[in-house]
């Protein structure tokens, strides 16, 4: 129980140390802005500012920042809704950030049954 317990907590810690790191790096090298709505952060409303990946891919993140763009939670929350519409039709980009990946292959799925029945 004990060593499950530690284990669980070891891989959470694993990931959030990885979140924090690139989240610290791109907070440093990037002014604290929005990059869709141009909406200021300062300390207090920091937790509202996040750290989008250009390319979907959250293992990508090259020390320069290229990768990444400071985006408040609602422009975030669109970025990746206008992403899954764009791409959801042809089914899960290769590397991509996965959102919900299920989500893609049923209705590929659907699609060429309905095209065999026509
Ligand atoms: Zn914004
Ligand atoms: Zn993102």
């Amino acid at each position: 129980m004990d060593k499950l317990d530690r284990i669980v907590a070891e891989a959470r810690m694993a990931r959030e140390k990885r979140e924090t790191t690139y989240r610290d790096r791109a907070l440093q090298i990037y002014p604290w802005i929005c990059g869709r709505c141009a909406r200021e952060f300062d300390r207090t409303s920091l937790q509202m500012l996040t750290v989008h990946h250009r390319d979907h891919n959250h293992d990508n993140n090259p020390p320069d920042g290229s990768n990444w763009e400071l985006l408040c939670l609602y422009c975030h929350d669109n970025e990746h809704s206008r992403y899954s519409e764009q791409t959801g039709r042809d089914g899960p980009t290769p590397g991509g950030e996965k959102i919900t990946p299920d989500t893609f292959k049923p209705f590929a799925g659907l699609d060429a049954l309905l095209k065999n029945r026509k």
